[in-house]
């Protein structure tokens, strides 16, 4: 908590927060300024999103997501690039129903394209149902399905990349979580910007280094309208959320180890895909075409487990009917 008597280091207002890593003391207005300049300034130091680029978020409804959406929609203003939004309806009864208003509205209020995609309709059975009949965790098809559809949108829409809200917390738990299992090839992914490769549109994370904390003051702020639940399927006691604790707890006493660890971990990327490359070789899906490290790609192994058929080519084919037109 803040004394009252703190003060805006840049106006002398009333301050709301302090930044420990950049020694600043900030008013609303200023902390709403600092969080889209920082952006702004990862999407210029990592390359992120240039004039004329085609940019797909993906917006889930939740507080991250929904900054994402906010910051991006000025900044492609700015920056003079298009966005579209894709939403993935998992068909999550009492959650997805909330998540997918959420981002109905909002997206309506900023008038962005919005491609909403329900498994349900997409699939013919929820997330769910896809779990219990492939016979695997709800998380790990969620995942699978989600990385799918994106990708997929992206190709068949003709964007040049997709952006997700992970936030820096988020990459420095998967990144310790994949050094300890010693997974080279999930580490080498968590950059800033992935490489476009056959089969696969490049993947941006404009929130690299924003900590979770200030995006949830940021929605906050801005009012915006994102879904406070949880999921019923999120592991409570997960690896990740304990590293997040005790990264949260080193910030605490040295400001900043956030970012320089995401940073390393940015600049090491190229070391780190090269130890990928020798280990695995990038292949496309004989079924759908799509990017595959074996024969057949994930989403149409597990759809081919669950409902008898492997559907990424139906999929893409629906895909490619409703996207054409977004960016006009
Ligand atoms: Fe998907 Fe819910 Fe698991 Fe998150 S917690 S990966 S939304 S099933
Ligand atoms: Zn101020
Ligand atoms: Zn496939």
């Amino acid at each position: 908590m803040l004394s009252p008597e703190a003060r805006c280091s840049f106006c002398g207002r009333e301050a709301i927060a302090r930044i420990a890593y950049a020694k600043l003391l900030l008013c609303e207005e200023h902390y709403i300024e600092y969080i889209k300049n920082k952006v702004k300034r990862t999407i210029l130091r990592y390359n992120l999103a240039k004039h004329g680029d085609k940019i797909l978020l993906a917006v889930s409804g939740g507080k991250d997501s929904l900054t994402l959406l906010d910051i991006m929609y000025t900044l492609s203003q700015e920056m003079r690039f298009s966005i579209a939004v894709l939403h993935i309806d998992l068909g999550i009864e009492g959650y997805s129903e909330q998540l997918k208003h959420s981002v109905e509205s909002y997206t309506r209020k900023l008038g962005i394209p919005l491609v909403a995609l329900s498994l349900r309709e997409v699939l013919g059975v929820t997330l769910p149902q896809l779990s219990k009949k492939s016979r695997r965790p709800p998380c790990s098809v969620c995942g699978i399905i989600k990385r799918y559809l994106m990708n997929a949108c992206a190709i068949e829409s003709g964007a040049t990349a997709i952006a997700t809200g992970h936030t820096a917390d988020d990459v420095i738990a998967y990144a310790i979580k994949a050094f300890l299992l010693q997974d080279y090839s999930s580490l080498s992914k968590l950059v800033p910007k992935t490489r476009a490769l056959t089969g696969a549109v490049s993947r941006i994370r404009p929130l690299y280094e924003v900590y979770e904390r200030e995006t949830l003051l940021y929605s906050v702020l801005k009012k915006l309208p994102f879904h406070h639940g949880m999921c019923p399927y999120v592991v409570k006691n997960s690896l990740e959320r304990y590293i997040k604790k005790f990264f949260n707890q080193l910030e605490e006493l040295f400001p900043s180890t956030k970012i320089s660890f995401l940073r390393r971990l940015a600049n090491r990327a190229e070391t780190l895909t090269v130890i990928d490359t020798e280990r695995e070789s990038v292949r496309t899906c004989s079924v759908c075409g799509l990017i595959a490290s074996g024969h057949k790609c994930s989403f149409c192994k597990v759809t081919e487990n669950a409902v008898g058929t492997p559907l990424g080519r139906v999929v893409r084919e629906y895909l490619s009917s409703i996207v054409r037109e977004i960016w006009s």
